[in-house]
């Protein structure tokens, strides 16, 4: 190598400051010493401050790695169980690292041939997994559940309301309204917004106590919108709900949205795990029904983030999204046979994020995949069936997926004690660097709907892992109501 390109990222470079990573991420993991830094926002804020004060230093890479691995919430960890923060794979984190080397583009062909042609596959593939005709459908990698939603939306307005919507925005007099349950994710107003809809152009719909879309309610409020003068474009049906992984009833969310010549779209960034394993595959039936989906493999699939993916049952559904940008795919190239991604996605410069899970779902399979999501499972179901067995803990709901919803309930404690009991007992937790447990609240108004939970996606922890946190969770609440209840 020579001298003037020794900075650029050739293996021979990287090796040495690879070495020096992993020393770091080792060292500043037993600086940890736990699921995350102890202390609260404000001593992190300072060791921020003082790691950042280094300047032109040679070990700023060994430096700033330990100090990023000491102050990291790391799902690794079995106490580190609040959100859909997977641990990431070793397999999918080095896949990742070579396409961070090679830093391939998708937004052509030529600044990525073969991973222009992996992901189309890898597209193809995860078409068929949720039923799709692969030969038909058309999809993409995305940031996320958050980019895919906004996708399926953007697609649903611009097929039911006619590809001049996309280039005129909306006729005078037409008051578009998407449909999506009371614990659909909050990307779906967010969406409605970015479309020029509004976020009060999402109706929501009523969910049953484990936060199931109430088909009865979705059908109510679709005549609803109509008796309004509304024109429903979309229904979207949340596949694992983000609190408690609940399915929507896809077939009637199905029967209703072709009723009313609305899209349908399912929202599987959760439930999309499902898909892999032979017992919880059936939970998704009929999302081979839907118009659009978005998938999350950096949740319940093991991936560093980011791994979303848009998935569309009709190629052709995509018309308002194809661009052609002379630099980047003119159309002789394309009669000349390269291909083009460009109009697949929002995004212009793209990295080749289906590389890490072609990597993991070629080394794995389906299968050694579908026995991760299943340990997930059966910790829930083992880690509820503690919840029930422990005292002065309280379980919301059996488990769906890998999440355990429940909370402290003392004796004696009203609901707005509750409430304000759990919210301190996680922070207290979060404050020693105990545990990283989640809360929420449940739909609804008024006090006593602050829940705690345990969003399980560590594939390797156990059930005394769980056990302890929940001993852990106990404890603190203790020590937050104190000896004398509320006056404690
Ligand atoms: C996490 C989540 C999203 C958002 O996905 P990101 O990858 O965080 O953008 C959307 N919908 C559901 C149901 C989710 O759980």
């Amino acid at each position: 190598m020579s001298a003037e390109t020794a900075g650029l990222a050739r293996p021979a470079a990287l090796r040495p400051l690879l070495d020096l990573v992993l020393t770091a991420l080792e060292a500043g993991a037993q600086h940890r010493g736990g699921p995350l830094p102890p202390g609260g926002p404000e001593l992190i804020a300072g060791q921020t401050r003082l790691a950042l004060s280094i300047q032109h230093d040679q070990d700023a890479l060994l430096r700033l790695t330990e100090f990023l691995a000491f102050g990291t919430a790391d799902p690794a960890d079995p106490a580190c169980a609040a959100h859909l923060h997977c641990p990431p794979l070793a397999l999918a984190v080095a896949a990742d690292l070579a396409v961070s080397a090679l830093n391939p583009s998708l937004d052509s062909w030529d600044q990525a041939p073969a991973a222009t042609g992996m992901e189309t596959a890898l597209i193809a593939e995860l078409a068929e997994l949720v039923g799709f005709d692969p030969a038909a459908a058309a999809g993409v990698l995305t940031t996320g559940g958050t980019e895919s939603n906004l996708m399926g939306l953007l697609l649903a307005r611009d097929q039911v309301l006619g590809g001049e919507v996309a280039l005129d925005g909306l006729p005078p007099g037409v008051r578009p309204v998407i449909l999506a349950s009371e614990a659909a994710h909050f990307s779906v107003q967010r969406a409605a917004a970015l479309l020029g809809l509004g976020e009060r152009a999402v109706r929501t719909v009523r969910v049953d106590r484990e936060l199931r879309m109430d088909p009865a309610a979705l059908a109510g409020e679709l005549r609803a919108a109509v008796r309004a003068g509304q024109r429903p474009i979309a229904v979207v049906a949340t596949a694992g709900t983000t609190d408690t992984g609940a399915v929507d009833p896809l077939h009637p969310a199905a029967e209703l949205a072709a009723e009313h010549g609305a899209w349908l779209h399912v929202d599987a960034a959760y439930g999309g795990g499902a898909l892999l394993s032979d017992r919880l595959a059936p939970l998704l039936d009929g999302i081979a029904r839907a118009d659009s989906v978005s998938l999350d493999w950096h949740k319940f699939g093991w991936q560093p983030a980011a791994a979303g993916v848009f998935l569309a049952r009709r190629a052709e559904s995509y018309g308002s999204l194809a661009r052609r940008a002379a630099y980047l795919n003119p159309a002789d190239d394309e009669q000349a046979g390269y291909p083009s991604l460009l109009g697949r996605s929002l995004r212009t410069t793209r990295r080749a994020d289906a590389f890490k899970l072609l990597v993991t779902l070629r080394t794995l399979g389906r299968k050694g995949l579908g026995a991760l999501v299943d340990a997930c499972h059966d910790l829930a179901l083992t880690t509820a069936g503690a919840v029930v067995a422990a005292g002065e803990l309280e379980l919301h709901c059996a488990p769906v997926l890998s999440t355990v919803v429940f909370r402290y309930r003392p004796a004696g404690a009203g609901p707005a004690e509750l409430d304000r009991l759990n919210a301190e007992l996680r922070r207290e937790l979060l404050r020693a660097g105990r545990a990283v447990v989640g809360r929420t609240e449940l739909p609804g108004t008024g006090p006593g709907r602050v829940r705690l939970k345990l969003t399980l996606l560590n594939p390797y922890a156990t059930p005394a892992d769980t056990g302890a946190l929940l001993a852990a969770v106990r404890a603190a609440g203790q020590r937050v109501r104190g000896p004398g209840g509320e006056q404690g």
